[in-house]
């Protein structure tokens, strides 16, 4: 039996609470269909690939391609040192965000795939492969505590979200949840198979609230 059995979870650390909408003229978003690096490239490579339909800030439909920043993933399996994104850029006058388009795999922030932090917090049903590269043992903590830690907001943001399967969710689980029983609830419900469960979750979070993390 764990100590904490009838406790709530601890409070997640500052950078897990709380977005970063009003603060940037843009910002990042994740395109949820792109699941592998596969996928990705083929995507990138075309201007219309990640293109967004319209400006998340002030609706207007012309986004030009700005730059393409990397990413640099820490010696994740199956991906290569520098991973390219897109960032476009409204062409509205009075706005000119920017955009940065990631792919539904990579995590914000975690300079990983989600699928490796999936593996330390949640290793019976996702075993990392025997030639994954080491990931230190501070990261691995950090991952875990993050993981342990309050998911209040999080449900919140589900209950107020104004979708039916997603108030069930939060419903499920309760303010006093952890980050651990959202994420199995919401696999279990939303039916998110073994390996994509936080890159779902933490997708969801973005897209109901910019810039809030799972984490
Ligand atoms: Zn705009």
């Amino acid at each position: 039996m764990s100590p904490s059995i009838g406790f709530p979870p601890p409070d997640p650390e500052t950078c897990l609470v709380g977005s970063r909408v009003s603060r940037f003229k843009g910002g990042t978003l994740i395109d949820e269909d792109v699941c592998d690096r596969e996928a990705h490239e083929r995507r990138v490579c075309d201007p219309d690939g990640y293109r967004p339909a319209g400006c998340p800030r002030c609706g207007h439909d012309v986004l030009h391609v700005h730059s393409y920043p990397e990413r640099h993933p820490r010696g994740e399996l199956g991906l290569p040192p520098v991973v390219r994104i897109v960032q476009y850029i409204c062409t509205a006058a009075d706005c000119g965000a920017t955009w940065r388009i990631l792919p539904l795999f990579l995590a914000r922030h975690l300079w990983r795939r989600w699928l490796t932090p999936e593996r330390v917090v949640k290793p019976d049903d996702t075993p990392a492969p025997r030639d994954a590269p080491p990931i230190p043992e501070r990261t691995k903590r950090r991952w875990r505590a993050r993981f342990a830690a309050s998911a209040r907001m999080l449900v919140v943001l589900l209950a107020a979200s104004g979708g039916i399967a997603l108030e069930a969710v939060a419903a499920r689980v309760g303010l006093d949840a952890s980050r651990a029983e959202l994420v199995d609830a919401h696999a279990d419900l939303a039916r998110v198979t073994p390996g994509a469960r936080l890159a779902a979750l933490a997708a969801l979070a973005h897209r109901l609230e910019r810039g809030m993390r799972l984490m």
